[in-house]
């Protein structure tokens, strides 16, 4: 095996993807298994290269200096033999001819140092069929060139037509105008870069507190649960008044546990049904797909169905409520029992299944945070089952029950209109994920945590349990409203999931098909890893506007249980901290993945959630 010739934080030059232009750079990693180095050019941009397209600075400047290409007149010949590279020119990594062959040999040897790497290049949106190969990210005709990654070249506009599209925008600074016309005088703009995706290397970054948060976080997470469920069976629950614990015998019940076990399993079968499609998710580190059965909406039809039948030969349904505390308890332990099993056997998985989150080496912070990315047992993926099935859809089921309980515990014919309200905005969002089921494929749950105690936990305790506090509080804690002020709370959730969902399509619409005609009107800036970012629409609004709707709809769920306690308002006040805290993570990835082009993404949409406020 070849040893490496750079050393982890060497600085050194190394080639930009496709061109003959090396800049400065520092050696992030190296991959042993790909043979490839990572490393992070001076905008933030990391890319994996191959040895032979780094070099040391210090031969760098000896051929510079043996060299004339520095030179202005010499530059400008160089550029005039990019501009060969006609519209018309074959895609690099096609056949060359000859002499194609020999002016890419010159155009090698003149190679120009630079040091500050070429802004993002704004691209006016035009759907067409050249266009869907060319924008839609995963590319259909994506071509491997010399240099390990892969290379499109955007066929070029007419100088005319660049220039509407650099007036159109008037994004940026004149001294930019000046560069990028620069660029486009080559009558040539790489569109898209897409880095050979890496192996995952070692987690060096920490979250959530790293290990002493992480540790901490096992302990407070069920404790919050236990606290919240106390506070809510109580009459008249205080902050400053913390309910007394529960004999511990009394939170075990194993029929209860065994309730929970066949939930889980119903929920597995329905899984394996073989009814819906099947679509791939996105490329692993190794640049393999995993493949995804979408049938959580059949599922949810089928549970409902069940769910009926039940109440069709008279099962009481408030059991749940009756033995609220319980099935927490029993939720919680499996997440446990699942969160050992899933850390064992993340042990024996090959490195590159490791979640680049997730391998930091720390066995509470990857047990925690979860070691392995996509856990299965043959074609049963454990994480994507878990992220919207039995939790989801148990928080449905515990709504009902509630409303069933309130009806029962307060002899009502009819439920409250609170309680209307609170289970069908919260069945409006299930379903909608449901529905739109395949979107989770491209969160971050998905693609970089991995699947661990903090997921398993929430997916399986904390959204069925905590999730579903308000219509717990409400069957204890009866509030009335008059039809305006539930009209007006309608209204909110409405615009919430208005927003929540229209931002949610128009980015899946745009990373899965950026040429679809729906888009037309959007502007995007490109970035070196070939996916754009939108700059107008929902997403030149704010930076997450999924999650403003997200937060206006969580207000409307806890506005129905009025204003005497701050418990049913628990949720709101969580989420915004939760969201807050995962836009920081995000923008933390992206600036990683996008550098300079994210920079330039948050100068043009300043505001990270809220308008004007955040
Ligand atoms: P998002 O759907 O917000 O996706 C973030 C990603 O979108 C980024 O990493 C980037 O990925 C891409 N992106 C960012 N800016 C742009 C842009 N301008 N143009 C195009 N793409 C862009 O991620 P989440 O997984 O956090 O959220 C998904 C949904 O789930 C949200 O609606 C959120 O509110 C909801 N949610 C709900 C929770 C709950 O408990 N109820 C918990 C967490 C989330 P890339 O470029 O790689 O595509």
């Amino acid at each position: 095996m070849p040893s490496r010739k750079f050393a982890d934080g060497e600085v050194v030059m190394g080639r930009w993807p496709g061109s003959v232009l090396y800049y400065e750079v520092q050696v992030t990693s190296y991959d042993d298994v790909a043979h490839l180095y990572t490393v992070k050019y001076k905008d933030g941009t990391e890319l994996a290269l191959k040895e032979s397209d780094i070099r040391s600075q210090s031969s760098f400047k000896h051929r510079k200096s043996q060299s004339s290409s520095s030179s202005p007149s010499r530059r400008s010949s160089s550029r005039s033999r990019s501009r060969s590279r006609s519209p018309g020119r074959p895609a690099k990594g096609r056949r060359r001819s000859a002499s194609q062959s020999r002016e890419l040999k010159d155009d090698k040897k003149k190679t120009i140092q630079e040091t500050s790497l070429a802004l993002p290049v704004l691209v006016s949106f035009k759907p067409s069929e050249n266009n869907t190969k060319r924008y839609n990210g995963e590319p259909e005709s994506t071509e491997k060139n010399d240099t390990s990654c892969i290379i499109l070249e955007q066929k070029l506009k007419p100088d005319l037509e660049i220039k509407r599209v650099l007036e159109q925008y008037s994004l940026r600074s004149r001294k930019d105008d000046k560069k990028k016309e620069e660029i486009y005088s080559e009558k040539k703009t790489f569109v898209a870069v897409k880095p050979i995706e890496k192996a995952p290397t070692k987690t060096k970054e920490l979250e959530f507190g790293g290990r002493i948060g992480t540790f901490m976080m096992i302990f407070f997470l069920p404790a919050t649960v236990l606290y919240l469920l106390l506070m809510c069976k109580q009459d008249d629950p205080s902050l400053l008044n913390v309910p007394p614990l529960p004999a511990l015998e009394s939170l075990w019940d194993g029929r209860v546990f065994g309730v929970f076990l066949l939930w889980f399993l119903l929920q597995a079968v329905f899984y394996l049904l073989p009814i819906g499609k099947v679509v791939e998710g996105l490329p692993l580190s190794n640049g393999r797909k995993l493949q995804y059965r979408i049938n959580g909406f059949y599922a949810f039809i089928l549970t409902a169905a069940v769910i009926g039948v039940l109440l069709y030969f008279q099962f009481e349904l408030h059991y749940l409520y009756d033995h609220f505390m319980q099935f927490a308890v029993s939720a919680a332990a499996f997440s446990l029992a699942l969160s050992v099993y899933l850390y064992v056997r993340s042990l024996k998985a090959p490195e590159e299944e490791l979640a680049p989150g997730g391998n930091s080496g720390y066995f509470i912070y990857d047990f925690f945070t979860g070691h392995e990315l996509n856990p299965r047992i043959g074609s049963f993926d454990l994480k994507y089952f878990c992220e919207l099935r039995p939790g989801l859809m148990g928080w449905v089921v515990i709504n009902l029950a509630m409303l069933l309980a309130e009806m029962k515990v307060h002899n009502l014919s009819v439920p409250s209109l609170s309680m209307i309200l609170v289970n069908s905005f919260q069945l409006l969002y299930v379903v909608d994920a449901l529905w739109n089921e395949e979107a989770v494929l491209t969160t971050m749950d998905i693609t970089h945590d991995g699947f661990g105690f903090m997921l398993a936990f929430g997916d399986l305790v904390w959204v069925p349990f905590v999730y579903s506090l308000q219509a717990f509080y409400l069957v204890g804690h009866p509030t009335t409203i008059t039809w305006p002020v539930a009209a007006a709370i309608t209204v909110l959730n409405c615009i919430g999931y208005y927003i929540f969902r229209s931002a949610n399509s128009q980015k899946n619409n745009f990373r899965r098909n950026p040429a679809d005609p729906k888009l037309a009107n959007l502007k995007f800036i490109s970035t070196a890893t070939g996916k754009g970012l939108l700059v107008t629409g929902w997403w030149g609004f704010v930076r997450h506007p999924n999650y403003l709707g997200d937060i206006i709809m969580a207000l409307a769920w806890s506005l129905p249980c009025g204003f005497n306690h701050i418990l049913p308002y628990f949720y709101v006040i969580y989420f915004i901290c939760l969201l807050v805290h995962r836009e920081a993570r995000d923008e933390h990835h992206c600036k990683q993945k996008y550098g300079l082009a994210w920079e330039r993404y948050c100068q043009l949409v300043p505001y990270r959630i809220f308008p004007y406020i955040y």
